[in-house]
Formats: structure tokens, C-alpha cells, sequence
């Protein structure tokens, strides 16, 4: 089955916006054991007419991004009705999606919005949840004329990925004509690196039948993809875990946020964080994830001595005998965040991001871990990641992530 993609936007061959659709859509279709035959950018406007016809001859599916708007650029939908000669008519499902998303957000819809509701006739109106334009599916042979299955998707991912995988995969399967398509899975580790899978279980994994495999190194995490039918991922799954297990975040593609706020909350404990040199990015985290505010009580950001101090009870001298980036301020301010919280346990993290601020003792990338928990031991630990500010921040917050998961997987 070939696979185009069209992206328009003249926003992404300005350079403003960076096309991040075309290795999204790879990703996706490649982890279904479809690849893309080949991507295609044009500017908003009439440039997509060209670009249309040319493709929607050569390929067996289509995927259109952008242009579905109110706005006057927004052409996506008559230049393809247009080129296919199918009508466009006004679809009453689409305009009461329509009328629903404004009422319910009390902004008054204003008549450009009515063309996000003419839909070709015969075409599938695919609705979402996240914006105002819904996609719209020409099946092949939609007039009679083109072999091509055309989607019309929005630009904006937040709309794009739910559409896709709600709207756009159930009738790619259907299209392909397989059900033993190719299943992927994704198991996401910690605490090693890529070289450890290389030297630990590269070979083996090579060895199993019918197993595509890849890693993809991210900060303080490695991701397995493991694709195949259900018995080859099944046989690379039991060597990566068996080698690998207790580094294992998830094998559903959860973050360790996600898998952190999941344990918390299955075992019905409290979380209350200290953070120094991760600016509050551990708390961010942890709320990103829905059902958080089951489970997480508190999150100070105690940056100046002083703050770790009046905040957390730290006492000034220790922070003046031993630096604010130590194992006694570490484990102090965890603690003190246990109790001030009331919380099952504290997690606390105090180190030197740089690029300046670091010794020889001490050099920039130092951080310290800190986790207290309730009628238990405060636990503690140092690590090294010389990155660059941001990075160190992911880094850290990811160690410390880790620290608790580790102890809650016990
Ligand atoms: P649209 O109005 O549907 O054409 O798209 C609006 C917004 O979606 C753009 O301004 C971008 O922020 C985003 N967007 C559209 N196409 C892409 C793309 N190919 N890659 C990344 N973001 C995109
Ligand atoms: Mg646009």
C-alpha cells in the first residue's frame, strides 16, 4: 500500500513551525507495518491543488494535514472536492459538533466557521474533540474516478494525534486488508543506557524470528520497540525484561510520572516534593499526569538557602558547614517536607546545574537525592549529569523519579 503524506502550512516552509508530522506519521505507520512512500510540503493556498492532483493519482492513501480552518487560507477542503469534482454540502452532524464545541465554551460562532461544516458528499466526517475542524475521510472511489483514500487532517497535533489513532488507523487496517498486521511494543527502562542493551542483548534479540527491534535513547531513559506478531514481541519482551526488569519504567508506553503516580495511587500513599536545582520541573511532571491530585500533596521550590530554611526547616548552619548541594541538605529537605506535608513520602533533589558554580569537589552536573519516607528510612544519593541546564534539570528529575519508583516497586 502506498502511503503518501501532504503537510500544508506556510508556516513550515518558513521555518516557523518545524514539520514534525511527516517522522510523526513514519513512526505510526511504520510501528503498524505501513511505511510512508513518500512526504510532500507545499505553502497554504492554491499551491495544494498541484500537489493534490499529482499525488492523489500515484498514491493509495493519502494523508492531507492542515488548512481545514475558518480562515481565508484554510483551502484544504474545496481544493480537494474541487479536483475530485464532488460537491460540498452542508452536513448537519458537523455543524451540531460545531455548535456544540462553541456553546460549550460560551464564544459565539461566526459564519467563516460554517465551512469547517460543508463536508463532500460521500465523504466520512471525522470528529474532534480538541478543535473546531473536523477531518473528513474520501474513501476510494468516492466519485467513481480515483482509487486513492484521501484524509483531510488538522494541523495542530493536539488534534491531529487523537484523530488519527480514533479515526484514521481502525480504516488504514481496514484498507490494508490485514488483521495479523504487525503488533509493536514499546518498553521504556532507566538508570542504563543503550550500549548496556548492545553489549547485554543485542545478539540474542537479532536471533528471534519474525522481531524488527529499535531502541531510541532519550534523557535518563531508553526505549525498546519491539515489533512483530504476538509471539516474536512476546519472546523479545521475556529477553529484554529478564536481563533488564527492575530498570523497567513500563511496557505500555507509560512515563515514569505516569508510572509513579500509578503505583502511588494503588497503594494509596501521598507524595510531597523538594526541589532546588529542578526549578519545580519534578512537580510539572507529576502533574501533567491525570489523577495526580489524588496522590500529590505538595511542591515547594526552595531555590535560596533561605527558602530551605523558613520553608523546610533546614537549619542554616548545616547548609553553611557542608553547601546547599549535600547529602545532609538532600536528606533534610525531604524530611522536612515530609513533615510539613504530612505526606507518605518526600522527594528532594539540591545540585549544581552550571555553567558556572561548580568545584572540584563538587563540579557542575552534582546533584543529591533525597527521599524521606514515613516510619521509615530517609534514603539519599548522588548523581552526575554534566549536561547542559535543561537537560540536567530532565535528568535529575528523572533520578529522582526513579529513586521512588524503585522503592515502591519493592
Ligand atoms: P492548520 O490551521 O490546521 O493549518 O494548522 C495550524 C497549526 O498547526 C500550525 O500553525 C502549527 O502550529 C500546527 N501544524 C500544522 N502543520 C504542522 C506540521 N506539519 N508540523 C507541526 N505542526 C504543525
Ligand atoms: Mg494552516
Amino acid at each position: 500500500m502506498k502511503i503518501e503524506i501532504l503537510n500544508t502550512g506556510t508556516e513550515l516552509l518558513l521555518g516557523n513551525t518545524l514539520n514534525t508530522h511527516g517522522g510523526w506519521f513514519g513512526r505510526q505507520l511504520f510501528a503498524m507495518g505501513l511505511r510512508v512512500a513518500r512526504q510532500v510540503t507545499v505553502p497554504d493556498g492554491e499551491a495544494i491543488r498541484e500537489a493534490f492532483s499529482e499525488m492523489v493519482v500515484r498514491a493509495d492513501v493519502l494523508l492531507i494535514t492542515g488548512g481545514l480552518g475558518p480562515t481565508s487560507d484554510d483551502l484544504t477542503r474545496e481544493i480537494v472536492a474541487e479536483t475530485l469534482g464532488i460537491e460540498l454540502h452542508q452536513d448537519e452532524q458537523a455543524l451540531r459538533i460545531l455548535e456544540h464545541f462553541f456553546a460549550l465554551r460560551g464564544i459565539p460562532m461566526v459564519p467563516a466557521n460554517l465551512r469547517q461544516a460543508m463536508v463532500p458528499t460521500g465523504a466520512d466526517v471525522l470528529p474532534n474533540p480538541n478543535g473546531t475542524a473536523p477531518g473528513l475521510y474520501l474513501p476510494p472511489r468516492i466519485n467513481g474516478r480515483s482509487d486513492c483514500a484521501v484524509f483531510l487532517l488538522p494541523g495542530p497535533p493536539r488534534e491531529l494525534y487523537p484523530m488519527f489513532h480514533g479515526e484514521v488507523v481502525p480504516r488504514l487496517r481496514a484498507l490494508a486488508g490485514v488483521s495479523d498486521v504487525a503488533g509493536v511494543s514499546e518498553l521504556k527502562f532507566t538508570g542504563i543506557g543503550e550500549s548496556d542493551f548492545h553489549h547485554g542483548i543485542d545478539a540474542a534479540l537479532a536471533e528471534i524470528t519474525g522481531l524488527e527491534y529499535g531502541y531510541c535513547a532519550r534523557i535518563g531513559e531508553v526505549d525498546l520497540r519491539l515489533i512483530g506478531l504476538p509471539e516474536a514481541i512476546a519472546a523479545g519482551r521475556e529477553l529484554a525484561l529478564g536481563s533488564f526488569g527492575r530498570h523497567l519504567i513500563s511496557d505500555d508506553g507509560s512515563s515514569l510520572e505516569a508510572t509513579v503516580i500509578r503505583l502511588l495511587r494503588e497503594k494509596s500513599l501521598m507524595l510531597a516534593t523538594a526541589e532546588s536545582c529542578t526549578g519545580g520541573l519534578i512537580a510539572n511532571r507529576l502533574t501533567n499526569v491525570p489523577g495526580a491530585s489524588e496522590v500529590f500533596t505538595h511542591g515547594w521550590v526552595t531555590y535560596a538557602n533561605e527558602a530551605k530554611a523558613s520553608q523546610l526547616g533546614v537549619p542554616m548552619e548545616m547548609i553553611a558547614a557542608h553547601g546547599a548541594v549535600s547529602e545532609e541538605v538532600a536528606r533534610a529537605m525531604a524530611e522536612g517536607a515530609l513533615r510539613e506535608s504530612g505526606a507518605d513520602f518526600a522527594l528532594s533533589v539540591t545540585g549544581i546545574a552550571g555553567p558556572s558554580g561548580g568545584t572540584e569537589e563538587k563540579p557542575v552536573g552534582t546533584a543529591w537525592l533525597g527521599l524521606a519516607e514515613k516510619g521509615g528510612e530517609t534514603v539519599s544519593r548522588k548523581v552526575f549529569h554534566p549536561r547542559a541546564r535543561k537537560d540536567f534539570k530532565q535528568a535529575v528529575s528523572q533520578s529522582s523519579l526513579d529513586l521512588l519508583r524503585r522503592r515502591l516497586v519493592l
